[in-house]
């Protein structure tokens, strides 16, 4: 079995090497991801110029490792088409520093380069450690590890793309484990206005964001010290179809008409 593990905190941070210590004995792990920090990078891809991977020196000996001068989706790109030899059987996106819960999904660096494993079929993981600085990340690699073991053992078939985040505690204050649901935050970045003697800049801060809270959400289970689970599909077409949008398909058709 083969486990590619990548991230968007570049290819030294210290989550992505928690986790391939947590796998090293379930599969053989490659390490693909890009030269430096990329959160907030999202889905990007670099179609503009050619990109350049360097094998690296591991922090875990014998792990093969690349550095890549791109995004987290096109390390994973580069991972899988190219890099790795033979199939992958999982990817491992993280330990991300810092959640990845409701919207920030669109944006993460992580779920980017988890994406592209998913999109290709291969069962993918994309995991959190709700918390900046002085992370625990035993709790999350552990988990990452239960999870590889299911798949070695057959019990975890594709498609599946799970997005997991964790309270940024010890493994013994972990009150349990919830299959949630992607949050909603309440309000998004603001922009701070600023003048650097030549020219006004604008500059997007991320403000601790309000959250709904409620039972079953991603953010609930993480308040609460519970590992939240979410299954995620990309299938982003809406249930609800309301009168207004089948009032305006009318009017287009209308328009159309020959
Ligand atoms: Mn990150």
């Amino acid at each position: 079995m083969k486990i590619l593990a990548i991230n968007d905190d570049g290819v030294y941070a210290p989550g992505l090497w928690a986790v391939v210590e947590a796998l090293q004995d379930v599969a053989e792990v490659v390490v693909v991801a890009p030269d430096r920090e990329q959160s907030g990078v999202g889905t990007a891809i670099t179609l503009s110029r050619p990109i350049r991977a360097t094998e690296v020196v591991p922090l875990v000996d014998g792990i093969k490792t690349y550095a890549v001068e791109g995004t987290p989706a096109d390390s994973a790109i580069l991972a899988l088409e190219s890099l790795v030899e033979g199939p992958v059987d999982l990817v491992v996106s993280g330990i991300n520093q810092g959640s990845n819960m409701g919207n920030d999904v669109f944006i993460s660096g992580t779920m980017g380069a988890a994406l592209q494993g998913f999109f290709r079929g291969i069962p993918t993981i994309a995991i959190s450690v709700a918390a900046l600085k002085n992370l625990h990340f035993a709790p999350a690699a552990r988990v990452a590890r239960l999870l590889a073991q299911g798949v070695a053992d057959g019990k975890l078939v594709p498609p599946l793309l799970l997005n997991i985040n964790l309270p940024n505690v010890p493994l013994e204050k972990i009150k349990g484990v919830s299959l949630t649901h992607l949050g909603q935050r309440t309000y998004m970045d603001v922009v701070k206005e600023g003048d650097d003697g030549r020219r006004k800049y604008y500059w997007i801060t991320r403000e601790r964001p309000g959250w709904v809270l409620e039972k079953g959400l991603d953010i609930w289970a993480v308040r609460r010290r519970r590992i939240s689970i979410t299954p995620i599909h990309t299938d982003l077409t809406s249930n609800t179809i309301s009168r207004e949008i089948r009032g305006l398909t009318r009017d287009i058709r209308q328009a159309f008409r020959p």
